[in-house]
């Protein structure tokens, strides 16, 4: 059996090769209004239109000064404003200059700013400001102070975001500075996801007998999907009937590019799924040494030439949250075609444990837990005390896992362990 780190190289070499049969270049585009960009892949690179900043621009409130002026000789002559939005017009002596604020344009016969905290400008009395005054500059600054210079951030033409980024909130923010409105993304992947169980009722149905309870993996999937750039696909539930499975697996191949299931692959007599996956396509890994989550299945499905990965998680609702977070999430950023470099990490801290914890030697456990973070940045980590896979309430009270490797057999109060924050444990 894989253990989980082998697995994941296993299936991030899987995707490493599929992005290279599907390489970003190749995939079809769509082009998306900014606002609705976020977390979509980029189709092409981006080039910038201008110089950042466009012209030279103040960074600080104060007084522009004309180039070569002489400031130890004489107060500086003010004889004009430049604000945001609003530049000064006209033309300066040497000795001369203009009052300016964050943001504004410094003329361009000035070459440095001196800040308002370096002048007597607060002692002047509102009469002594009238245009033009006379400003005493105890400082003089030397060239080029307080200038953010013409393109000194963005040169036009530079390439700023390269193909396959995956497209975070600050780039939305550079992409708006540079007046793209509107963005070529990659189409987004089609997820088919299905539940399968002779058990399982949608939710908005009724439940009709004792032996029915609430197909929770699908609104979850959903959930835990969310922020990629794909468009789910949801088979909905599938009754425990090989037929069933069958033809709806068919049509999810014919119309996705990835499937997800959820539970019908360990070894019980109703578990169909994992022998129907056997006969349709292949399967490439069953079963890591995980818990929750040990039967989990990944795999593949042809289609023509397409190849369509497939990740077969376990029936219990923690198995599909922790087989989701370890393999499926990370799995997708990479078909979805974000280049390495870009893909999104899993963040481990250290954390002291407030409770000793123990476990069988054989798996490594995601344990359901609650941490704090102390003042000095020492996390400390108190885990649930029921730890059963079955058990959603506990992971709606906890805000983090707690990783135990394979190989031990617990930690005691006070040992330092790893943690993973639960996603949206974060903002
Ligand atoms: P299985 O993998 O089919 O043996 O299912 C394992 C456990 O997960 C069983 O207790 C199932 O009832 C439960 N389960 C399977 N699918 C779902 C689902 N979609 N929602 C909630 N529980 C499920
Ligand atoms: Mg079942």
């Amino acid at each position: 059996m894989l253990s989980v780190a082998e697995l994941q190289a296993f299936i991030t070499n899987y995707c490493q090769q599929y992005v290279a049969q599907y390489p970003v270049t190749k995939r079809a585009q769509q082009i998306v209004p900014l606002a609705q960009s976020l977390n979509r892949v980029l189709a092409a690179p981006i080039a910038a239109p201008f110089d950042v900043p466009r012209q030279n621009l103040s960074s600080m409130d104060g007084f522009a000064i004309a180039t070569g002026s002489d400031l130890s000789a004489a107060p500086l002559s003010v004889v004009g404003e430049s604000s945001a939005g609003k530049p000064f017009i006209g033309q300066l002596q040497a000795g001369q200059g203009v009052r300016i604020f964050t943001g504004a344009v410094v003329p361009s016969d000035c070459d440095r700013v001196v800040m308002q905290e370096n002048t007597n400008f607060a002692n002047l009395t509102p009469v002594q400001k009238h245009l033009p005054y006379q400003v005493v500059v105890d400082t003089p600054p030397t060239v080029g102070t307080h200038i953010r210079a013409q393109g000194a951030e963005v040169q036009a033409g530079e390439q700023v975001l390269v193909a396959g980024k995956r497209i975070n909130t600050s780039d939305i923010s550079l992409l708006a500075t540079l007046g793209i409105h509107e963005v070529p993304t990659l189409v987004p992947l089609t997820i088919g996801i299905l539940a399968t169980g002779d058990e399982l009722v949608a939710v908005g149905a009724s439940l009709t007998h004792a032996a029915q309870l609430y197909d929770s993996n699908s609104p979850t999937l959903h959930a835990l999907l969310s922020d990629l750039p794909v468009v789910i696909k949801d088979y909905g539930i599938l009754a425990d009937d090989p037929a069933v499975i069958r033809a709806t697996l068919e049509q999810a191949i014919a119309e996705c590019d990835v499937i997800v299931s959820s539970a019908g692959v360990s070894v019980g007599d109703y578990d169909y799924l994992s022998q129907l996956v056997r006969k349709l396509g292949q399967v490439h890994q069953h079963k890591v040494a995980m818990k929750p989550g040990k039967p989990l299945m990944f795999g593949e499905f042809s289609r023509g030439q397409a190849t369509v990965p497939y990740f077969g998680l376990p029936g219990n609702p923690l198995s599909v949250v922790v087989g989701c977070l370890n393999f499926v999430k990370p799995a997708l950023w990479c078909l979805a075609g974000v280049t390495e470099a870009d893909l999104p990490i899993a963040l481990r801290v250290p954390a002291v444990l407030t409770h000793a914890v123990s476990k069988a030697v054989g798996r490594q456990d995601y344990q359901r837990a609650h941490f704090e973070q102390a003042a000095d940045g020492q996390c400390h980590v108190t885990p649930m005390a029921a730890q059963d896979s079955h058990r959603v309430k506990q992971l709606t009270l906890a805000n983090c896992l707690l990783v135990l490797p394979a190989d031990s057999a617990g930690a005691a109060v006070g040992e330092t362990v790893w943690i993973v924050p639960l996603p949206w444990a974060l903002h």
